[in-house]
């Protein structure tokens, strides 16, 4: 027998941005579909019109391509399928079975948790003939199905679960009617989901089961810590897809960082491209217990991609983060130096501003010695004819050695002299870049002006 293909969907809401979470589900997705030649499809669930957020949706597609996450076919747009009568269908279908009722209710109170404190509708035994469409869950039924990525069996009855909208009075389904509708018509074999959407699952359990069409296998993957406890949240912190990069992390490195936030290989490998996680993926892999989002890691692996990129492709991914007039020679004369100590490009600025424009030191930045440092390098420095590296490297180390100064200290003092800032791209070779006559200006200031 021929071997069904899989299929698998993201399909986010566009009501904001895109929650790391989000591209986390995107990926295990991806990579589970085309780790056996699968197919992925992208599916725009906009049903719920007033949580929309305008531009959402094209920055989803803005974002994924970025990450080369590339679907299959056109997006699915529900909002678009609703004239196709589909979700109708379906919801009169459910109706003429008994499965479902019209209900003429206002919006009914809702905990905090989401969960409704009336789980039986009022309106189930009342034979309205309009209003909103609702699913008559019946009483004392097991619901049960395996979840493929926490790998067990989960259940409920069904007098937990509530009677649900499925279709509102204004035609737009819910979005437990259309996921259900979508899934099947998509093909899609296997669902990945965050865990927060587990208690839904009984919901279209039901819907599958009097539809009389197969649910395909579900699976909730665990919430994303926050280190200091809780789920990660936008008000302990960045979680938007969208910012990270903003700030300047690479999407090698958010995709490699998001990618092992609740999958393992099955050896210890940290470093993978999307192709080569594709290529490793496995199911098993998935983790059941909570990833926590550990920001340091996130760190280490940008720095590691910004290492790999070449000086060239360094200068197209500063040139946004540069403030000043882009000078593309002193750029590239720069971007040697600060390579190695960058974790993000946006930390070029901080490094590496004084290049541009000169930043008063701060006068408690300075050691107690720093006049005696700065008047000996202002000497050398002055004298020099020949104004490179191996003479200032030179004259500064003779007197160092001559005035018996501790040489960290010295370059310390230098260091803030010049770039008004301890932590610095290489001080010397910083001071060629700038030139003679500037180092010489700078070391004046801090000396006679501070
Ligand atoms: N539209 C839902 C979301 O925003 C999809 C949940 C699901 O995958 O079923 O995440």
């Amino acid at each position: 027998m021929k071997k069904k293909i899989i299929r698998t969907r993201f399909a986010p809401s566009p009501t904001g941005y895109l929650h790391i979470g989000g591209l986390r589900t995107a990926l295990y997705s991806y990579a589970l579909a085309k780790h056996s030649g699968g197919k992925f499809y992208l599916r725009i669930d906009d049903t719920d019109k007033k949580r929309e957020v305008a531009g959402a949706r094209e920055k989803i597609f803005e974002i994924l391509k970025l990450f080369r996450i590339s679907w299959d076919e056109k997006p699915v747009v529900q909002s678009e399928r609703v004239k196709t009568g589909v979700y109708e269908r379906a919801a009169m279908s459910l109706i003429r079975s008994g499965h479902a009722f019209y209900c003429n209710c206002p919006p009914r109170n809702v905990k905090e948790s989401g969960v409704p404190k009336v789980l039986r509708d009022p309106c189930r035994n009342k034979n309205l003939s309009s209003g909103a469409i609702k699913l008559m869950v019946p009483e004392g039924k097991e619901i049960e199905f395996y979840d493929f990525v926490m790998d067990r069996k989960v259940s409920w009855n069904s007098s937990e679960v509530a009677d649900t909208i499925l279709l509102k009075s204004d035609g737009f389904p819910t979005y437990h009617l259309a996921v259900v509708v979508d899934d099947h018509e998509m093909g899609i074999t296997h669902v990945i989901r965050g865990v927060e959407w587990l208690s839904s699952t009984p919901i279209h359990l039901l819907v599958y089961d009097y539809l009389g069409i197969e649910a395909p296998l579900i699976g909730h993957i665990s919430s994303i810590l926050d280190p200091s406890g809780g789920k990660l949240s936008k008000r302990k912190g960045n979680v938007a897809v969208e910012q990270f990069l903003e700030e300047g992390y690479l999407p090698e490195a958010i995709i490699n960082f998001v990618i092992l936030l609740g999958w393992s290989p099955k050896d210890n490998r940290e470093l993978f491209t999307l192709e080569e996680f594709v290529e490793a993926f496995d199911i098993k892999g998935l983790q059941k217990s909570n990833p926590i989002f550990n920001k340091d890691k996130l760190d280490w692996f940008n720095g590691y991609y910004i290492r790999k990129k070449s000086d060239g492709e360094l200068l197209h991914l500063l040139k946004p983060f540069v403030t000043n007039v882009f000078d593309e020679s002193l750029m590239s004369r720069i971007i040697p130096l600060v390579k190695e100590r960058l974790t993000k490009l946006s930390d070029f600025e901080n490094l590496a501003g004084f290049f541009f424009a000169f930043r008063k030191p701060a006068p408690n930045l300075f050691g107690k010695n720093y006049k005696l440092h700065l008047q000996e390098a202002l000497k050398v420095i002055s004298q020099l004819e020949d104004f490179n590296l191996d003479s200032l490297n030179e004259g500064l180390m003779r007197a160092v050695k001559m005035n018996n100064f501790k040489t960290g200290d010295f370059f310390m003092d230098l260091r803030v002299a010049i770039a008004g800032s301890k932590i610095t791209p290489p001080i010397n070779e910083s001071m060629v870049i700038l030139g003679k006559e500037e180092t010489v200006k700078r070391l004046k200031y801090a000396l006679y002006e501070i």
